[in-house]
């Protein structure tokens, strides 16, 4: 099946601080799906944990991508498998330009002795540029450094345009974000949506989903999902705030 698959995933820091407690979520290609949830419910641990990163140990659980489990394979490995992710604090590389790097994530994804055809990728890349509105002198910068919030985002979505991924999972920042950055990330989203494709957003507020409209909504307390449902469960949640939800479990 065409989905990637979180099945019972616990997940810890350090060795004892379990953070992940038995989350399962799926997430079908064709589909865009919102977390939401209370700032330390566990979100960008989720994100972190399926990316294989080291500081997070899986305790428990599987995370299948199309049946294959992901789990303990290098994030090199998880990028080449079609799956991309886009961090909450993402890493500046300086002296790394942004055409350089995007040229080497695809350059990796080939067979030994393969080479990317420079004027294939400029041309793909440059279209790609023009869709998104992005300007040409943009990819001489290096990697995030000394970017704006919504810079960052141009960055991360055009990676994502130029990669195709199968499965994105977009860790969004809980402030900070300014208009014109949700609308980047939105538009870009909302372009990348298809049926060969499967999207999770990670969201703090609501707001982002005024313009990113998912087909499923799922909220996250203390390391799992505790409510699905569809775009109205987000407005929902805005009118009545999380002690809702939190109200409705203890009773
Ligand atoms: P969210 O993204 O939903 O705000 P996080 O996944 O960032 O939540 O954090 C979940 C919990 O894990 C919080 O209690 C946070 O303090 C803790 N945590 C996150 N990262 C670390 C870390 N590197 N070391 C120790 N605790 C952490
Ligand atoms: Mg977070």
């Amino acid at each position: 099946m065409s989905v990637l698959g979180i099945q019972n995933l616990r997940a810890c820091i350090g060795h004892d601080k379990e953070i992940l407690k038995g989350l399962c979520l799926d997430l079908p290609q064709g589909e865009v799906h919102a977390i939401m949830g209370p700032n330390g419910s566990g979100k960008s641990t989720l994100a972190k944990a399926i990316a294989g990163h080291d500081d997070y140990e899986v305790t428990d659980g599987s995370v299948l991508m199309d049946d294959t489990s992901i789990l303990g394979m290098e994030p090199d490995e998880i990028a080449r498998m079609g799956l991309f992710l886009a961090f909450q604090y993402p890493m500046e590389l300086p002296g790394v330009s942004i055409a350089n790097f995007i040229r080497a994530a695809l350059q990796a994804r080939l067979g030994e002795g393969e080479r990317i055809d420079a004027s294939n990728y400029y041309k793909d890349l440059y279209e790609k540029m023009d869709e998104l509105g992005i300007d040409r002198q943009f990819t001489s910068r290096s990697v995030n450094e000394g970017f704006s919030g919504g810079e960052k985002k141009r960055c991360e979505i055009l990676q994502m345009a130029m990669l195709q991924p199968r499965y994105c999972i977009l860790d969004e920042t809980d402030s900070g974000l300014d208009i014109d950055a949700l609308r980047i990330v939105a538009q870009g989203v909302n372009a990348m949506r298809g049926s060969d494709r499967g999207i999770l957003v990670i969201t703090h507020y609501q707001r982002l989903l005024e313009y990113i409209v998912p087909d499923r909504v799922h909220v996250m307390w203390d390391g799992r999902i505790v409510r699905s449902g569809d775009k109205a469960l987000a407005v929902e949640l805005e009118e009545k705030g999380y002690d809702w939800v939190k109200a409705e479990l203890v009773a």
